[in-house]
């Protein structure tokens, strides 16, 4: 039978039912009368999701990479100077764009597998005295090594240095799967997309934005106009847009954040926590290692595993998906061939990351890698059987309070 790929890459996720029937509409009139009564309800509630209730949020009809270019066109000037550090290849295009954009870069170049260098920025930081740093760039969690990054560290690092620049974070891959706080850590320009853990399609580069920034952007000189706060700002606040709008995603956003707020935030982050752990108690039950080098980073969304030497993780990746119809993520840029990626974001449970560990390990013994066959579920199934009680009741609570 022809089964749909089982999805375990970090994004697109997988869509839950209800998210993909609510956009399963005809088109709608994007300038209806009524169309801001559905809108400015959204735009609040999307605030929730970033711990924000100052501020607001912007949601363009781009990828997260068109929401990274906002954050920087409309708050800062050429030539401005920027603290940022590159350790994976989302935080490598990041660093990339600025430079393109005709910032002044310091990067760090950390290796792949470590996160932000807070203490090496808290010195860059306390020796700026001018305060001739504008922004500090933060990549919360580095998708391609499974590597979550101390935010809340990089915060006390400018409040320590008295530095009032704006602290940018990328959470595409955090924001509605590991906890994030951009009023509690001071963050100004959070981004993020819409087909990790808002478990959406691919097409909503989301930005939410603090006073902060928004004060900043008053006095920013860069060229923009497709991604101008000034335009969004003039049309959301009657909850329009400057543009057409993605309005069948805009119905399953509202789908997806009713979801996350039946589970509520901290199960949502809880459930991620434990089905990222049952993971790694596999990768350790099958004696390899992870590309994050230390337990503190170990991301809760993505798990990216070294394979043994004379392996190539790429075959691996091909055999999942030829074989078993399993889509894993490959190594990419400078762990190419090096590790290969499991994706537990979104719309996912026990059984299904039970369904991935069970094809990895096909395709890792098919690849020469040795593991003990059920060496890996064995230690997850186990792991998750003991755990199992709280995630149990916010799952029945949740389904209450949606069927309510
Ligand atoms: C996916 C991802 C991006 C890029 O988002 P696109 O939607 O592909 O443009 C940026 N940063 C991180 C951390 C990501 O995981």
């Amino acid at each position: 039978m022809l089964v749909a790929t089982h999805l375990f890459i970090p994004g697109p996720t997988n869509i839950p039912e209800a998210v993909r029937s609510a956009m399963d509409i005809r088109m709608e009139d994007m300038r209806a009368p009524d169309f801001s009564t559905f809108t400015l309800p959204l735009f609040e509630d999307l605030k929730k999701a970033f711990k924000l209730t100052k501020g607001r949020v912007f949601i363009y009809p781009s990828s997260g990479t068109g929401a990274w270019e906002a954050a920087i066109s409309n708050t800062l000037n050429r030539g401005d100077k920027v603290l940022m550090s590159s350790f994976g290849q989302f935080s490598m295009l990041w660093v990339d764009m600025a430079k393109r954009l005709g910032l002044n870069v310091q990067a760090f170049e950390e290796d792949w597998g470590k996160g932000v260098p807070v203490e090496k920025y808290a010195e860059v930081l306390a020796a700026d005295k001018n305060h001739e740093i504008k922004a500090v760039f933060a990549t919360h969690n580095e998708t391609a090594t499974g590597v979550t990054s101390d935010i809340a560290g990089v915060r006390k690092a400018l409040n320590d240095a008295g530095h009032p620049a704006l602290l940018f974070v990328d959470g595409v891959s955090s924001v509605g799967c590991i906890d994030f706080r951009m009023e509690g850590w001071g963050v100004d320009l959070c981004v993020s997309g819409s087909q990790k853990g808002f478990m959406l399609p691919t097409g909503l580069g989301i930005l939410a934005v603090s006073d902060k920034a928004l004060e900043a952007h008053k006095s920013s000189t860069m060229e923009r106009c497709y991604f101008s706060f000034e335009d969004m700002v003039k049309h959301n606040d009657n909850g329009y847009f400057p543009y057409t709008p993605a309005t069948q995603l805009l119905r399953g956003l509202r789908a997806s954040l009713d979801l996350l707020f039946a589970e509520g935030l901290e199960n949502v982050f809880a459930r991620h926590s434990r089905l990222a752990e049952g993971v790694r108690k596999a990768v350790d039950a099958w004696g390899l290692t992870l590309c994050a080098e230390e337990p503190k980073s170990y991301s809760n969304t993505v798990t990216a595993i070294r394979v043994p030497e004379g392996i190539d993780s790429a075959q691996v990746v091909k055999t999942a998906y030829f074989r078993y119809n399993l889509s894993l993520g490959v190594g990419l840029t400078k762990v190419a061939g090096k590790v290969f990626r499991i994706g537990h974001l979104g719309a996912v449970d026990e059984i299904m990351i039970g369904g991935a560990l069970f094809g990895t390990e096909m395709a890792m013994r098919d690849c020469g890698i040795e593991v003990a066959p059920g060496s890996g579920m064995g230690a997850a199934v186990e792991y998750f059987r003991e755990t199992t009680t709280a995630s149990a009741n916010s799952r029945s609570e949740a389904r209450l309070k949606l069927a309510s």
